[in-house]
């Protein structure tokens, strides 16, 4: 098949659903993709900061593919040791003493609302039901997390909506405590971000955001959907603030390729979701799972996360030598890269016919390279973009 085939077939047999870029992604390994036709692209994207460990990293597929000859599926009405195992991994990880799972970041987010919804029903009846995100954030395409996604280009078309979300200017305390009353049962936030920008929430910010929260016994969650799994340097990023969050949702990276996500809580929210509640049917695939401890054991030690910002930190220093180059955010390697030219969107472009997969976010340019990007590929992948910033 060439490239024109499958773009045509895509047109006649698919939804509209994607501006997707001109290529036509067939196989991979390490942070090197390769195109229908042949051609080989050095990837800062590990699909949306989901291939932590790059394409078909030799651990991972041999934790995969063993699951699937084991038991690729049961229902959740049985007892799954691999479940238990992951669940496990993950509170020692996060400090967090209780896990939901499930198959994406909106459904992670999802479980999130719920839990704080049902949390403040309990203990305060009805009326407290409100949750505050932020202008900018991002939280999912179902029809609940669009709403609770803080930007009016998500609220179009699906009407109604779901009530009972508030939008808060990001570090603007000021602002955020105008939307707190009586009727708030949570403050949900992406730490860093993403979609919205590549932009950092300030620590004095959090703190005193995280302070209000206690106070009231309103809950802080955190989506840790992109910034988890050691992309900030931290195994989740609430960790690079010295805080702990009542909530926190995951996925993206989690499966390091396969589709899971996990909601996380406290122990004071233990026993908000009971038995019919809540559930799902693909939530914790033994295949899922056993690519999540694949991921969690290779991605989580002090090493591999001073590595991490190391390469982020080398990362920054070349950028900030490039022409075009008016500021670069983020953290670890989660990065964005705002342009004096204001061309973020033509950049992305021509550097996928140059040989190169890189992101964008709102104005920005964003990398997410996969966490175990060699320095060579590093090197390879910037000389291509430095070739287009100077055009
Ligand atoms: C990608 C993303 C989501 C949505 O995740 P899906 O797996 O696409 O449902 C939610 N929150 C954040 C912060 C994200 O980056």
């Amino acid at each position: 098949m060439t490239f024109e085939q499958i773009k045509n077939d895509e047109n006649k047999y698919m939804m509209h659903t994607y501006g997707r870029f001109e290529t036509a992604l067939v196989s991979g390994k390490g942070a090197v993709a390769k195109d229908v036709e042949g051609k080989e692209y050095v990837d800062f994207t590990s699909g949306i900061g989901v291939n932590c460990l790059g394409y078909c990293d030799e651990g991972w597929v041999k934790a995969v593919s063993e699951q699937a000859a084991v038991i690729q599926h049961m229902s959740n009405l049985y007892y799954s040791p691999l479940q238990t195992e992951l669940s496990q991994k993950l509170c020692e990880l996060t400090g967090l003493d209780k896990v939901f799972l499930c198959n994406s970041g909106a459904e992670a987010n999802e479980c999130a609302i719920k839990i704080a919804r049902k949390y403040s029903y309990d203990k305060y009846g009805e009326g407290r039901q409100r949750i505050v995100t932020l202008v900018n954030s991002f939280h999912g395409r179902t029809v609940t997390t669009l709403a609770a996604t803080g930007q009016d280009v998500f609220h179009n078309f699906f009407f109604p909506f779901t009530e009972g979300f508030a939008y808060a200017k990001a570090n603007d305390f000021d602002d955020l405590k105008l939307h707190i009353d009586d009727s708030v049962c949570a403050v949900f936030v992406e730490l860093v971000q993403g979609e919205g920008g590549v932009m950092p929430l300030d620590k004095e910010f959090v703190d005193a955001v995280v302070s209000l929260c206690r106070e009231k016994d309103i809950l802080f969650m955190v989506d840790e959907v992109q910034t988890g799994i050691s992309r900030t340097g931290a195994v989740y990023c609430y960790q690079n603030y010295g805080i702990k969050p009542d909530v926190i949702t995951s996925a993206k990276g989690l499966g390091g390729g396969v589709p899971i996500g996990a909601c996380l809580c406290t122990n004071k929210l233990a026993d908000v979701m009971t038995a019919g509640t809540h559930g799902t049917t693909f939530g914790g695939n033994p295949i899922a799972c056993a690519a999540a401890k694949e991921v969690l054991s290779r991605v989580t030690s002090k090493e591999f996360l001073d590595e991490v910002k190391k390469k982020g930190d080398y990362f920054r220093e070349k950028l900030m030598k490039m022409s075009n180059v008016k500021r670069v955010t983020g953290m670890g390697m989660m990065i964005g890269i705002e342009t004096e030219k204001d061309n973020a969107k033509e950049i992305a472009q021509k550097c996928v016919a140059n040989g190169l997969l890189i992101l964008t976010a709102k104005n920005m340019l964003r990398l997410l390279p996969p966490l175990n990007i060699t320095y060579e590929e590093i090197d390879k992948g910037l000389a291509i973009l430095k070739n287009i910033m100077e055009a």
